[in-house]
């Protein structure tokens, strides 16, 4: 049985950069799943801007093609949502196609006004000046950042002044579309809501937790942008700290946006500095080279990179792998290791928190009984999202006691018979019921580029390339020995 689905507030979302990838792959197939569940009423309208020249019922064409294979089996539900769909041509930078977009947005005064950047961050505060000069921040009006805000502290905090000079920070939603994910939503009902993980959750019984997001791809198209980022800046510095602080940070006293930010934001103020004193100990870097991705001889980093951009390079030093041990200096978890690892090109598509428990401190079997395995509790967020809690149980059977490792598995899909909704799903409509609990403050932000910058300058002043790693395997081999050097060993059983 799923929670049945409110229908929301009416509402405008302008998706600026409509036309783009992650408008079509992904927000419009989010808007279309919650309007056949009832959520979106007729009266809301979806905007897409862009540059192209397009009109309303072009930009329709487009969007039907794009959703034709999620909407296949909703065909008239399809057309009715396509008449919520509507394009305006502009250019941020420019002021032809404005007044135009100004009027549209003047027809539904009383809508929630959701303004969705989804482009490059250096069109962010001409699109938010030129909102602000037409009047469309009042009221219920909310601007949703994509990721990347900014490439270190410095140039997040201009953005972030830019955009505040139009839109209040109670307005300003930064979404980490990782904080949407079904299962690290789970996280917080499995640690707040039973008793049963609490009072285990610390340094006294946790020896380390893990938290892996391979991707099996290599840059694609998004070679220049990459090249500039990196595997830190685009992976680490948001998703997995995000996720990092989901683990550690203390129970919030309720689930108000600000509580549960607070407490974040106490982890990332808690993590021990990385810096050119420890980062050749505590980090790794790596670059894909030539090797096996999805199955077919791939090329390596460097050759992807110059078939989509139109400059050619023939050495990048940007990584495309990170590992790294982070420590957090507090009382509940001193001591204990959180091994972070990103990269892509690697052996498998997964992302998983791992959270490995102390092994027994006593053993009464015999050898024959076989070895005890630590508990640890797997969270998966992609595929396949789910929680398995792995316990040591008897095998059954008259053969004498032989012990064996089980998940206790709470995969949603097949608990609850659903597919799981994608994270954007549930985001877009938060920002239209005006709850940010799941997006970044601007302190988050700023604590977590804090943190990695030092990270980023000892890298540059050490002057080391990445380590190569082949396409398909899980990285260099430094990072395997990250964690050895520790007596610990990467989960990769991701099978089970
Ligand atoms: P994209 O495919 O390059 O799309 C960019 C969009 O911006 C296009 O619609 C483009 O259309 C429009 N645009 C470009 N210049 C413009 C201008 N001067 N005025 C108005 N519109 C303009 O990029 P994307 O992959 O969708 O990514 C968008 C943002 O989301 C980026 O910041 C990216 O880092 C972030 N992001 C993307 C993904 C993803 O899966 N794609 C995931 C996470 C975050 P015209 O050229 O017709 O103007």
């Amino acid at each position: 049985m799923t929670a049945p689905a409110l229908p929301v507030d009416l509402f405008d979302l302008v998706i600026f950069g409509g036309t783009g990838d992650l408008a079509v792959r992904k927000l419009l197939p989010a808007l279309f799943h919650r309007f056949v569940d009832g959520q979106i009423q007729p009266g809301s309208r979806i905007i897409g801007v862009a540059r192209e020249g397009l009109d309303d019922d072009g930009y329709r064409a487009q969007i039907r093609s794009a959703l034709n294979g999620a909407a296949s089996k909703q065909g008239d539900q399809l057309d009715t949502f396509l008449k919520l769909v509507h394009y305006r041509p502009l250019d941020a930078r420019k002021d032809a196609g404005w007044d135009d977009f100004a009027k549209l947005m003047g027809e539904y005064p009383d809508n929630v006004r959701v303004f969705y950047l989804s482009t490059s961050p250096d069109l962010f505060v001409d699109i938010c000046q030129r909102l602000g000069g037409y009047g469309l921040n009042q009221g219920k009006s909310r601007v949703v950042l994509e990721k990347p805000i900014g490439k270190d502290l410095a140039s997040a905090n201009r953005i972030n002044d830019d955009v505040g000079r139009v839109f209040a920070e109670s307005q300003t939603y930064r979404i980490d579309h990782y904080l949407g994910k079904e299962t690290v939503q789970n996280l917080l009902a499995l640690r707040f809501g039973n008793a049963l993980f609490e009072p285990l959750w610390n340094a006294g019984h946790i020896d380390h937790v893990q938290i892996t997001v391979a991707e099996t791809l290599g840059v694609e198209r998004r070679g220049p942008y990459y090249d500039h980022a990196g595997a830190l800046r685009d992976m680490v510095q948001n998703h997995m700290l995000q996720l990092l602080c989901m683990v550690a940070m203390e129970p919030p006293s309720s689930l108000s946006p600000d509580a549960v930010r607070d407490e974040k934001l106490k982890v990332l103020h808690a993590l021990k500095p990385i810096n050119e004193t420890n980062a050749s100990q505590l980090t790794v870097r790596g670059q894909y080279r030539a090797g096996v991705g999805e199955g077919q001889s791939v090329p390596g980093y460097i050759e992807d990179l110059n078939s989509s951009s139109k400059s050619k390079v023939e050495h990048s030093s940007t990584e495309t792998f990170v590992a790294l041990k982070a420590e957090i200096a507090n009382w509940r978890w001193s001591g204990v290791p959180f091994y972070l690892r990103t990269g892509k090109r690697l052996a498998e598509r997964v992302s998983e928190i791992v959270v490995a428990f102390k092994p027994v401190p006593h053993s009464i079997f015999t050898a024959s009984a076989g070895p005890l395995a630590q508990n640890r509790l797997v969270l998966r967020l992609q595929p396949d999202e789910g929680v398995k809690l792995w316990l040591t149980i008897k095998h059954p059977g008259p053969g004498g006691l032989r012990l064996r490792h089980v998940p206790l598995d709470m995969s949603f899909a097949e608990a609850f018979g659903v597919q799981q909704p994608d994270a954007y799903e549930r985001l877009l409509l938060d920002v239209v019921r005006g709850n940010p609990t799941l997006f970044m403050r601007r302190d988050e932000v700023e604590a977590a580029w804090r943190w990695a910058d030092p990270i980023l300058a000892a890298w540059a002043a050490g002057g080391e390339s990445p380590r190569p790693y082949t396409s398909g395997t899980w990285g260099p081999s430094a990072a395997v020995a990250l964690i050895e050097r520790d007596g610990r060993t990467w989960d990769e059983d991701f099978e089970q």
